[in-house]
């Protein structure tokens, strides 16, 4: 098929929209891409190729999707906005490697519906312009569930896409970064102008590759244990990793049982939770956590 033809230009784009009557909803974080060479660029750092399954979350009208179907052998979609469905049905017609499911990506149960749509063994990625509202939910759900996926490559906020992939020891470094990168070998892989969205978003964008890991790259006795204290340890940016987890330890244990843990970790008091590696939240999280089953 042509560029001109895709569904991503600003002509095709309006003429669907026009043809629906179709009203952009914001509370969906509905900006639609409008330019086909972003599309295959995101394919090619995706590593699509036809032996490929995809899972696209909000298919829009279906700009990305298309470019999806003809790149992949087969692709799923999510879609929560019911009056997108006979829209994609007209724009995708031609593909019949597309299936569209009308449903909310964070109440999907997407484990339990994978093997009816992919072959056994066939490499599965994530591929999608994410609704900016719900990115991290979304992302975080994605993860969490140990889906049987090789990678994703989503376009999200740049401010967000660079929180997951900060390192330590730098402004953006926080509890997303490590929950992300405890999953996933982040990279920031395009910045994106708000010129090709339709209507363009407040915000920049950017396509960040997540590539899943096969081990986390350290060993927590308790995930939801490590999590929390992670959080805990970046809920007063500006204070000090004994003054956040004093906060959130406390009273359960006292300041003198916190500050000898730490010190048995290996860890200054003094320090500010943006300093720790993922390996040092991994050893104080086992500690703390063989300290509190100990009570
Ligand atoms: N993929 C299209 C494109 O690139 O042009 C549209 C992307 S638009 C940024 C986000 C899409 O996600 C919209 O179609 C919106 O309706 C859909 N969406 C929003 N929340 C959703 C949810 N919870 N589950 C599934 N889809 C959702």
């Amino acid at each position: 098929m042509s560029k001109e033809k895709a569904i991503a230009t600003p002509n095709k784009t309006k003429q669907i929209l026009e043809k629906y009557d179709f009203s952009f909803k914001k509370s969906l974080g509905q900006n639609f891409l409008i330019d086909v060479n972003i599309l295959e660029n995101i394919i090619k750092h995706a590593g699509i190729d036809q032996r490929c399954g995809v899972i696209e979350i909000g298919p829009g009208i279906g700009a990305l999707t298309e470019q999806l179907a003809k790149a992949a052998d087969r692709v799923l979609a999510f879609e929560i906005d019911q009056r997108l469905i006979p829209v994609l049905e007209d724009t995708l017609s031609e593909y019949s490697n597309v299936t569209i499911r009308n449903e909310d990506i964070l109440k999907a149960n997407i484990k339990e519906v994978i093997p009816d749509y992919f072959k056994k063994d066939q490499p599965i990625k994530v591929v999608a312009n994410l609704p900016y509202y719900i990115t991290t939910p979304i992302l975080m759900k994605l993860l969490m569930e140990r889906l049987p996926i090789q990678d994703l490559t989503v376009m999200i906020q740049k401010e967000v896409a660079d929180r997951m992939s900060a390192k330590p020891g730098t402004k953006d470094y926080g509890s997303l970064s490590v929950a992300v990168q405890y999953f996933t070998e982040p990279q920031v892989v395009m910045n994106v102008p708000k010129s090709v969205f339709m209507p363009k978003p407040k915000v920049d964008s950017a396509v960040l590759h997540l590539k899943m890991r096969s081990t986390p790259p350290v060993h927590v006795k308790d995930e939801t244990f490590f999590f929390d204290l992670v959080q805990a340890c970046f809920a007063q940016r500006r204070k000090t990793i004994m003054n956040n987890l004093a906060r959130h330890f406390q009273p359960q244990m006292n300041k003198d049982t916190i500050r000898e843990t730490l010190l048995k970790a290996g860890i200054e008091p003094g320090r500010r939770g943006e300093t720790l590696t993922i390996k040092e939240y991994a050893g104080l999280s086992n500690l703390f956590y063989d300290q509190i089953k100990a009570r």
